[in-house]
């Protein structure tokens, strides 16, 4: 049976070294495939807001156990992430 999961990861802000929360979703097509149609929904630190979509050198993200997600809305998820990618490339400005 077709499922999708919620993947999170921990890792530190570069902006104050909180924790930064990262998620994305992936579909199993059955119980044994391996997931597909993997997409970031969106990264967050918790101590100052900073969207960091990734974790910096020498830093590495921590990932938690993956949980059965229902399917989110396409369009919102498509928005976030867009916001994502977005301060990836003002990130990338400086
Ligand atoms: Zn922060």
């Amino acid at each position: 049976m077709r499922k999708q999961y919620l993947h999170l990861s921990a890792y530190p802000c570069d902006a104050c070294n909180g924790p930064v929360i990262a998620g994305s979703l992936g579909v199993r097509e059955n119980e044994i495939s391996k997931e597909t149609d993997i997409r970031e929904v969106g990264a967050i630190c918790l101590s100052c807001g900073h969207r960091q979509c990734a974790a910096t050198e020498p830093a590495r993200a921590r990932h938690l156990m993956p949980m059965e997600w229902a399917p989110a809305d396409a369009v919102q998820a498509s928005r976030l992430t867009n916001a994502c990618v977005e301060a990836l490339n003002r990130a990338e400005l400086h």
